[in-house]
């Protein structure tokens, strides 16, 4: 504590991971000489570049790393040496205060894998659009199409799970403790699937983009490198897949959270038909029960991946419903009641990839999804009746 009554820290030590290595402040855990090991021990600091004076803190940088995206931030290695840094809250709460951030930044990463996956969608439409081979646009081909649904569908899924996740956000920050429990489950579902698809879709626009695709003077070459940083930074997939089974279901039985709150969204729903309704609260029953199994018991741990997905898809697919069936009945498109079928039956259902079986409802729900007219509510109820 200095004269001014400020108590002031000194950091030693190295980070091998620093991203924005150039902030003005940066916030870090550390343990305190004496502390206890494990993450219990560790306090929260935060890290100013200049000291009050405006000379240099002691930390250098002594490497920035040659990474293979995100290459417009700097990360780099630090070392710091007697660096000076203010305690945030109470040094013996570190690490669950810097897990409050973690998960504000989970969600952020769901966000970024929800807009760069809409970059992708639309480079490819407007690529799949403009150009002509063979004497068509590439539009017009079937297998072509068929790539653009795989680019669609996990795009709108992540905007709803966007939607869906900042409103829960915004009431548990209101002191909602339904929606905190309901954001808790959310946020690693959201992070684990949605960046997960972000790499495959991104991929796959590179690839209706031709060569072109691979050329930096276009964007899609970044988007396959970004991407991939997504599954690694604030918990790898494994991690949060863990963390959805064995926290977020296991100890705090967010699944039942979850599921509640999308029935209460749908059920009251006049716009959609019961038939669907019932597929959507059976889907719903089904997913709860697997996670809660998988949860159940340690030989399970292998699937918890598949758990997680699980959940994210029955959750969009649902959320998607009430939204396209909200919009269509105010007269809007009514697109994403196609949407949340398609993610059932692709993603939920059990298939036969080998099988030749045509689905009429599904040429039909692609020939309008593909297109940018409205759908409206009947035709799109319609489809999911079929
Ligand atoms: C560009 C970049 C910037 C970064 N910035 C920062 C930063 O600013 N601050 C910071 O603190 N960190 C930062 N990191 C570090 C990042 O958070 C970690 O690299 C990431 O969390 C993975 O941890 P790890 O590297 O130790 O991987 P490891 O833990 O070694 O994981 C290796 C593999 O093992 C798997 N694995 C580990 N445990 C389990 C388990 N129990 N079950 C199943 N599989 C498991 C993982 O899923 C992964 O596939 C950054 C990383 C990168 C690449």
């Amino acid at each position: 504590v200095g004269a001014d009554g400020v108590e002031r820290w000194k950091l030693y030590g190295q980070k091998w991971f620093c991203s924005h290595a150039d902030a003005d402040v940066a916030v870090m855990l550390a343990r305190p000489r004496g502390a206890a090991p494990g993450t219990q021990g560790l306090g929260l600091f935060a890290l100013p570049r200049r000291l009050e004076d405006g000379s240099r803190n002691s930390y250098r940088i002594v490497r920035l790393k040659d990474k293979l995206g995100t290459r417009s931030m700097a990360s780099g290695e630090i070392i710091l040496d007697g660096a000076i840094a203010y305690a945030v809250g109470d040094v013996g709460r570190g690490f669950k205060q810097m897990m409050e951030q973690v998960n504000l930044s989970r969600l952020s990463h769901g966000v970024r894998a929800a807009s760069m996956m809409r970059r992708c969608l639309n480079e490819a439409l407007a690529a799949a659009r403009g150009r002509r081979a063979f004497g068509h646009a590439i539009a017009e081909y079937p297998l072509l199409r068929r790539q653009l649904m795989k680019i669609m569908l996990p795009t709108e899924q992540a905007l709803s799970m966007y939607a869906f996740s900042a409103d829960a956000m915004g009431r548990a920050d209101k002191g909602d403790k339904d929606a905190a429990n309901l954001l808790r489950i959310l946020t690693p579902v959201y992070k684990f699937r949605a960046c997960r698809d972000n790499i495959p879709v991104a991929s796959q626009a590179l690839e209706v983009k031709g060569g072109l695709g691979y050329i930096e003077e276009w964007v899609t070459a970044r988007l396959v490198r970004d991407a991939q940083i997504g599954t690694l930074w604030e918990g790898t997939s494994n991690i949060n897949a863990l963390d959805v089974v064995q926290r977020a279901v296991g100890k705090s039985g967010g699944h039942k959270t979850l599921s509640a709150a999308l029935k209460a969204k749908y059920e009251p729903s006049g716009a959609l038909p019961g038939q669907y309704k019932g597929l959507l609260g059976a889907t719903l029953d089904r997913v709860e029960r697997f996670a809660e199994a998988v949860a159940a018991d340690p030989r399970h741990e292998k699937r918890s991946r598949l758990a997680a997905g699980a959940l994210y898809h029955a959750t969009t697919a649902a959320l998607m419903a009430w939204e396209g069936a909200t919009l269509g009945a105010e007269g809007g498109d009514a697109r994403r009641l196609l949407l949340s079928r398609l993610v059932i039956e692709h993603r939920l259902a059990p298939n036969d990839p080998l099988s030749l079986a045509e689905a009429p409802w599904e040429e039909e729900a692609m020939n309008l999804l593909l297109d940018d007219a409205p759908v409206p509510l009947a035709k799109a109820t319609a489809l999911v009746g079929r």
